[in-house]
């Protein structure tokens, strides 16, 4: 590594500088080290201010990204999260440091590996990972408070809906590529759901189906 990652300086310039104000997501962002997730080419970049690759054509979110839809779904630590698009475990991690368990489904068998790798590595043992298509969710461990997608599809999957606790959210990037929207969905105790649109953001879209094998 040709530059130390300064995890300090990231958080307070990139994340905190830029609105972020829960306590629990700026220590997991201080704590949860980045370099760790990407491949050793990439470890120099690990506190930039933008994505990174992590192969198979995917990226890892820009850290203030990852923060702000920790923030978003406003965790408390005894929930269960389910997560769409494990990549590098980056994201995984942080909500691991949030709540009880992190349930994250990756459709790329490669990637859903190196992830276990990175977050044994990490010690983080409250996740548990699959491959396979994150449109279906995981009805057998639904339903959850709380759903992230790190990837995004066109209309967010009636699946992820249907497996949305009463009084939960779901953060999720939504729409075309270069017209997406990050959105938050509340359903209400009565079971209807309430959208909100905060803003334009860029990420890979959510692909159907699943790739095994390594790539
Ligand atoms: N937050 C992740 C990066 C996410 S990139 C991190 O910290 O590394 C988006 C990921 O979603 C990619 O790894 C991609 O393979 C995965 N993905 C895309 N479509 C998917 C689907 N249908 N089901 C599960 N994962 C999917």
């Amino acid at each position: 590594m040709t530059k130390h990652p300064d995890y300090e300086h990231m958080v307070r310039s990139q994340i905190a500088g830029r609105g972020i104000r829960d306590p629990r997501v700026l220590s997991a962002m201080r704590e949860i080290r980045r370099h760790e997730f990407v491949a050793a080419e990439q470890q120099a970049h690990a506190c930039d201010d933008g994505p990174l690759p992590i192969g198979y054509g995917q990226t890892i979110s820009q850290p203030y990204v990852v923060a702000w839809m920790s923030e978003l779904l406003d965790l408390e630590s005894d929930m269960k999260v389910l997560e769409i698009g494990t990549g590098c475990g980056y994201q995984t991690a942080v909500l691991a440091k949030l709540c009880a368990h992190v349930y994250s489904i990756e459709r790329v068998e490669a990637l859903s590996r190196q992830a276990a790798i990175n977050l044994r590595r990490a010690g983080i043992r409250n996740v548990t990972l699959k491959v396979g298509d994150g449109y279906d969710g995981w009805p057998e461990y639904a339903p959850f408070p709380r759903i992230l997608a790190g990837a995004a599809p066109d209309e967010i999957p009636p699946a992820l809906l249907g497996q949305l606790a009463p009084g939960g959210i779901l953060v999720a990037p939504v729409g075309p590529p270069r017209m997406q929207q990050m959105v938050r969905v509340r359903k209400r105790d009565d079971g209807t759901l309430q959208h909100e649109s905060l803003g334009a953001v860029a990420f890979v879209p959510l692909v159907p189906g699943e790739q095994r094998g390594s790539g």
